[in-house]
């Protein structure tokens, strides 16, 4: 006699012979709609799972983020199918979802073309609309490495030697299989809104050394419409690439001469910095923060106390000067720690906040720089903060709280919270590592900030939270991290004198709210596709004079502004006006005053906004004054004069 297994489901009872598939249980349910994926007691598993125990199950569908997920996942699969079939011999390394898609790597000696793109795309259309079940094999570890050696597959054989256990589970569809712990999608007609969007280089394991691999890049949604948004937006972040606007608007350039990796700011781009530079050091010093100045070398047995040198590979190689090693800092932290140890310290004093925005120097490999956002020098939004355990919460309540208020006056406002706990290799005591997390979450949980716990994430040396924010195009940039150091704080015997007379060791906390500047300035020029709010625009209003005999007055507007701290400048080239109009228009200047014989006798000016055309004539002075509130005030909005501003009738 078989045995039955109980099922709850959407609040029914049902018993069905144990083993059987759940597919086979939910086809016979006739559900009006095909369920993705299903959560079986609480774990994520696809429709494959053969029912052997009592279970609750929830049908996940395709609205839920994580079978947006699988279904990519499975995409990667059928990329692969469809490559295989097409380039027959072909090794296949391994494919994963990521952000925003999948890809797949590919051993293959003759490169792939844009035209194969095409073509294994519509390759992978033919496959999906088959309909071909996506199903688990379960095999021994030894006729798994059998059945791929016999493909010629050795890379699988590599990776099922590695990571197989005695039973390796596997995923068929139709000729092609994969080693594989799934979930998957239920068929591959699923899979009908992808797209294929590049090919690059990559490295078996990521090691440069090893085997050149090439991967084909796609993503996938599960309706079309969603797939056409995403596609509109990989097309409007080409034409917001950091890298084009950059040199276009005169921000800053990189010089092949000087180095990669290393970074000119031009006198529009240093403008921006200085204003997002004195933003920051007017929030750290409300917030209660001191400002450091440290060195950018450092003798290298600093590093060797910090562990850089036998932890850190992005180090440069050592200076040599009168037979002692320098090296170049990647980090402030130690500079910070030696301030901290210059005096004995007591309980009364902590904490310390203390800022500094530091320049540092890491090796990137060449091939991984990417304009502002990977380079090899940048300058850190660094601090550092030592204080006393009954002091930690309220400290990192006050780097978020921070943290937040910095990121929303520049216009980010999507936050994603992250904490990050004890990794398999941690440094220091596990019952330090878990007083530390719960003080973090419970800093978090006091300012009602929602956050997600990601497990086994933290540095080796401490807990960290980090803060995700959302930009125009709904990408996802980390800026934010706050991070706890039982290391260095052991490393360089940090110590108070507490109230009981006796030594005790503070918590030392790094942390970056907008990460480095660099990077954080990429990612600004992106987000406003170089249209910068009044407040950051590196020239505020251009003053266009008609012809030579306004110059004197477009000068004395020049001098004005100047006197009121607003940065502008007056277009004196022999142009005609709408020339120069569509040159100020090209440049993003937000405000554009054209002056001529009328504007000259009534003391006004024409202004136009823009993005927004002609206002009419303005009164200076009103103007001024409505100028410099919306700087104060650090004014988003683009069409900022609309309201409140009163016209010269
Ligand atoms: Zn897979
Ligand atoms: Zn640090």
């Amino acid at each position: 006699m078989s045995q039955l297994v109980q099922i709850k489901l959407e609040g029914s009872l049902y018993s069905v012979e144990k083993g059987t598939l759940l597919k086979d249980f939910l086809s016979a349910q006739k559900l009006k709609r095909t369920p993705m994926l299903a959560w079986i007691n609480g774990q994520m598993k696809d429709l494959n799972e053969n029912l052997t125990e009592d279970v609750e199950i929830q049908l996940v569908y395709t609205e839920d983020k994580n079978a947006l997920h699988v279904l990519r996942h499975s995409a990667a699969h059928l990329l692969a199918h469809a490559v295989c079939e097409l380039f027959p011999g072909i090794q296949i390394g391994i494919g994963p979802d990521i952000e925003n898609g999948f890809y797949y790597d590919f051993r293959k000696d003759e490169p792939f073309t844009p035209d194969d793109l095409s073509v294994i795309e519509d390759k992978m259309k033919e496959l999906a609309s088959q309909n071909v079940p996506i199903e688990k094999v379960v095999l021994s570890k030894k006729d798994a490495i059998k059945m791929f050696a016999n493909m010629g597959q050795d890379l699988k054989v590599i990776l099922i030697e590695e990571k197989g256990g005695t039973e390796v589970t596997c995923y068929r569809q139709g000729e092609f299989i994969d080693f594989c712990l799934g979930p998957h999608v239920p068929s591959s007609s699923h899979i009908k809104n992808f797209k294929l969007l590049s090919i690059s280089g990559a490295y078996w394991k990521g090691d440069e050394k090893g085997i050149q691999l090439q991967r084909i890049h796609g993503t996938a949604f599960f309706t079309r419409k969603d797939l056409s948004i995403y596609l509109n937006l990989v097309e409007e972040a080409k034409k917001r690439d950091h890298r084009k606007l950059g040199p276009e608007l005169d921000l800053f350039s990189f010089n092949e001469s000087l180095g990669a990796g290393l970074i000119l700011w031009h006198p529009k781009g240093a403008a921006v910095r200085r204003v997002i530079e004195e933003y920051w050091h007017e929030e750290h010093f409300h917030a209660g923060y001191d400002i450091l100045y440290t060195p950018h070398v450092a003798k290298l047995d600093v590093w060797r106390t910090s562990g850089h040198t036998e932890y850190y590979d992005a180090l440069y190689p050592p200076l040599l000067s009168e037979g002692i090693e320098y090296q170049l800092k990647p980090m402030n932290c130690p500079f910070h720690i030696m301030v901290y140890n210059s005096r004995q310290r007591s309980y009364r004093d902590l904490p310390f906040r203390w800022g500094e925005l530091g320049t540092v120097y890491r090796y990137e490999r060449s091939g991984v720089l990417h304009g502002l956002l990977r380079v090899r020098g940048f300058t850190q939004d660094d601090a550092h903060i030592f204080c006393r355990g009954d002091q930690l919460e309220e400290e990192i309540k006050g780097v978020v709280i921070l943290a937040k208020k910095i990121l929303t006056t520049f216009g980010f406002t999507d936050f994603d919270v992250l904490l990050s706990t004890c990794p398999n290799n941690f440094c220091g005591a596990k019952g330090d590592w878990v007083k530390a997390e719960a003080t973090l979450a419970r800093a978090l949980n006091d300012i009602d900030q929602d956050f997600t716990i990601d497990e086994g994430e933290g540095v080796f040396y401490g807990p960290k939270i980090d803060i995700k924010i959302k930009d125009a195009l709904q990408r996802s940039w980390q800026l934010t991290t706050v991070q706890l150091d039982f290391n260095l704080a052991e490393r360089f015997e940090l110590g108070y004198i507490g109230e009981d007379g006796k030594v005790h060791r503070p918590y030392l906390v790094h942390r970056a709210l907008l990460g480095s500047l660099e990077r954080f300035f990429g990612i600004l020029i992106e987000h406003y596709n170089g249209n910068f709010p009044l407040w950051l625009a590196p020239v505020q209003i251009l003053t266009i004079p008609i012809a030579d005999r306004h110059h004197e007055y477009a000068e004395s507007l020049e001098t004005l502004f100047r006197k009121n701290n607003i940065r502008t400048s007056v277009d004196k080239r022999r142009e005609k006006v709408g020339y120069k109009i569509r040159d100020a228009e090209t440049s993003k200047v937000p405000l554009i005053l054209i002056v001529g014989d009328k504007e000259v006798e009534n003391q006004t000016a024409a202004l136009r906004i823009h993005l927004e055309g002609d206002k009419g004539e303005i009164n200076v002075n009103e103007f001024l004054e409505k100028v410099r509130e919306l700087i104060k005030n650090r004014s988003l909005s683009v069409n900022f004069l609309k309201e409140g501003y009163h016209q010269k009738t």
